[in-house]
């Protein structure tokens, strides 16, 4: 087995951090504050560089938060935000785009989410986004939760441009791999796996444990590390300490043996049949 590769590349060629960086519930509980900032800044120094947010984090605070944590490094950061579905018209998209802005404190997203389907047409959202990147707000967009079908009438809706579908993806919940997976392989386009370490619902005694004592690491940082393994797959866990960044980052050492690969198939079963994209 070979090191994991560092990068995943979008469609257009760029390369990408293949690991980064959540920031869900951060930026909400002052207490928390300097420690979220300072983990975040370790991060982006461990080459953890993609980041990944939304206007419905904290109703805006976690965008402030990374404002803070940015002064200074934003050019070393590929940065993500998402729009709400209720706000994904053609000119709902501009705004909160423009609002996410102000409160990031840049004047551009490196990557642009619609956070997930909702009832606006999405031949609306990409007019909007196509705007946005016209205006150099965004410099490419994407999608969040969206399965095989939408997909495809995303395509149709003329969102061929489409960088990346952000999905719940991890050991726990293989579902993506029967069909979603193929289906942005053969597109070139890379999957951001969300939740990475389930958002810390993993069972508590599995492989991932019984490999970790192997090789005197975590369950988390197995579990990260089988992720990070996926072809054409990202990961942005989220650390709220330092410690747990350079946690995170040791995972992307982690070269999974066939043996250790096989213990953990056979405890967490890949996918024989379709299985609706799940959602946190
Ligand atoms: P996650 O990254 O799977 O898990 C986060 C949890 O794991 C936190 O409780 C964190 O605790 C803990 N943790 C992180 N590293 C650890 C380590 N090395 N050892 C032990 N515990 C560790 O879950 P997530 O936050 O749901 O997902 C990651 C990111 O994906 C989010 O932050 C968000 O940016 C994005 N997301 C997107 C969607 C969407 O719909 N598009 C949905 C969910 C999440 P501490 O905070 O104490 O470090």
């Amino acid at each position: 087995m070979t090191r994991n590769d560092a990068f995943v590349t979008l469609p257009d060629g760029e390369h990408i951090a293949r690991l980064g960086q959540g920031t869900w519930e951060m930026g909400e509980r002052p207490e928390r504050r300097s420690a979220e900032i300072d983990a975040l800044r370790a991060g982006i120094d461990l080459g953890m560089t993609v980041i990944d947010t939304a206007e419905m984090y904290g109703d805006g605070a976690t965008e402030a938060l990374l404002a803070e944590a940015l002064a200074g490094l934003r050019e070393q950061v590929f940065l993500v935000s998402k729009v709400y579905p209720h706000n994904a018209s053609r000119r709902g998209v501009v705004a909160s785009c423009e609002a996410s802005l102000e409160r990031l404190k840049t004047d551009r997203l490196d990557l642009y989410l619609l956070h997930w389907r909702g009832g606006i047409p999405l031949e609306e959202t990409v007019e909007g986004f196509e705007a946005l990147r016209r205006d150099g707000k965004i410099r490419h967009w994407g999608v969040s939760n969206l399965d095989v079908d939408d997909m495809e009438e995303l395509v149709e809706a003329g969102g061929k441009a489409c960088a990346t579908n952000q999905i719940l993806y991890n050991v726990a919940r293989r579902g993506p791999e029967f069909d979603l997976l193929p289906w942005l392989r053969a597109r070139r386009m890379p999957a951001m796996a969300y939740s990475p370490i389930d958002h810390m619902r993993l069972p508590k005694n599995s492989a991932l444990g019984d490999i970790a004592r192997e090789r005197g690491l975590s369950a988390v940082q197995i579990a990260l590390a089988w992720v990070l393994a996926q072809a054409d797959v990202c990961a942005i866990p989220k650390a709220g300490t330092v410690e747990h960044v350079r946690a995170n980052r040791q995972a992307l050492d982690v070269v999974l043996s066939e043996r250790e690969l096989r213990m953990i198939d056979d405890a967490f079963r890949p996918p024989r049949r379709k299985v609706p994209l799940e959602m946190l």
